[in-house]
């Protein structure tokens, strides 16, 4: 149901949830013979962690990865029986959280595996992740120390993963000769721990095909709509559409600037809709109109998508205002109190993003407090 707060916020979030189990279920399907995990880290990608769970959940998934040991403390009463995968995991101090709460440490390194098998000596058998760097550099076990742990005759019996997995550095590109290198390594991985299941791919791996697919594949970004494959077109359903109002519309003879740092100048007599959003709403500061001088930078300038029309975003983006130029529109076409769309349907997230130099997955994780949201839809 549509409420009432909805229809008169300034800023509002439409979040299909049927465009996000749709999502999924597609994800699931091309990972061939692999189930699909659910990747529900930031908030689920600030889609809202609480919707995108019992979503995720109705729809199939039983694996759910989170960042921290809080987030999978925060997520656990909405999937009471599923696995939930902790990808920071333990270290001194957050171990009883684990237990607490039924969370799947992925143990990252040589210092990890000491403190798990610590508490594991207090408490007995608990199921945990090997994380295997293949050529990331960010975490897991070197694939040495993976290697030479596979072969420790004196490894202990209570140590048994339920899962051994690593992460592709380049999964979104898929000529990038680096995937196949990690392949490479990440097999001679699983057959050191021939008995374990793995995982490697994230969104972007499950579209490079069934060799990067094994037994669990782990997509995030596609899941929330967003581009898994640079350069090419996003089969994804958008599941969220970022709207604001427009507070004013004003005319600007040609000549005319507008903005800090009367950083537009007008060719033409303008006009230019003021729109109740900011960076403070996450609707980053990059993404100024095309030209214009931020310290070093200069950006392309993002478009909204107003009255069926891209319209450009001219001078600065502000703390809570941005100016959108309506020039092109019907004379009254535009007015206060309409709602500009800032990315979604119409306008892809993606494209928003390239324009102020960044990535679907910051412009959704950055969608600030004053959006108020709207779930529609379902399994
Ligand atoms: C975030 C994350 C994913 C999901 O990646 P996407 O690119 O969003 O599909 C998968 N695996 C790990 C380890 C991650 O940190």
């Amino acid at each position: 149901m549509t409420s009432p707060e909805f229809l008169a916020a300034s800023n509002r979030l439409t979040i299909d949830l049927s465009a996000l189990a749709d999502n999924w279920r597609t994800m699931n399907e091309l990972s061939g013979k692999a189930r699909a995990a659910a990747v529900l880290k930031a908030n689920a990608y600030g889609v809202g962690v609480t919707e995108a769970a019992h979503t995720l959940y109705a729809a199939g998934a039983r694996d759910f990865f989170v960042a921290s040991v809080e987030e999978g403390a925060e997520l656990r009463p909405f999937i009471p029986d599923a696995r939930i995968y902790i990808l920071a995991g333990m270290w001194p101090g957050n171990e009883e959280l684990f237990f607490a709460y039924d969370l799947v440490p992925i143990v990252n390194s040589e210092e990890q595996l000491a403190v798990f098998m610590a508490a594991l000596s207090e408490r007995g058998e608990y199921p945990c992740v090997l994380h295997v760097d293949t050529g990331m550099n960010r975490l897991g076990l070197s694939f040495e120390e993976a290697l030479a742990l596979a072969s420790d005759p004196a490894r202990p019996a209570s140590f048994s993963p339920v899962l051994v997995m690593s992460h592709l550095a380049c999964g979104d590109d898929p000529m990038h000769p680096m995937n196949v290198y990690q392949l490479e390594r990440f097999r001679a991985v699983t057959a050191a721990f021939e008995d374990i299941p793995a995982s490697l791919a994230n969104s972007g791996g499950v579209l490079l095909g069934n060799d990067y697919h094994f037994d669990l594949t782990r997509p995030g970004i596609a899941v929330y709509g967003g581009e898994a494959v640079i350069g090419a077109a996003n089969p994804m359903k958008p599941v969220v559409t970022a709207e604001a109002r427009v507070l004013q519309v004003r005319t600007v003879p040609a000549g005319g600037t507008a903005s800090y740092g009367a950083s537009v100048q007008f060719t033409r007599d303008s006009r230019i809709a003021t729109v109740a959003i900011g960076y403070a709403d996450g609707y980053h500061r990059s993404l100024s109109g095309g030209g214009v001088m931020l310290r070093q930078a200069r950006p392309s300038g993002a478009q909204g998508f107003l009255h069926g029309r891209l319209v450009p975003h001219v001078g600065r983006v502000t703390m809570d205002l941005s100016l959108f130029d309506v020039t092109d529109l019907p004379e009254q076409a535009v007015r206060a109190g309409d709602y500009i769309e800032l990315f979604g349907r119409n306008v892809a997230i993606d494209d928003v993003a390239r324009a102020g130099g960044t990535i679907g997955y910051e412009l959704l994780t950055s969608l600030g407090r004053r959006y108020c949201r709207n779930y529609v839809g379902g399994v």
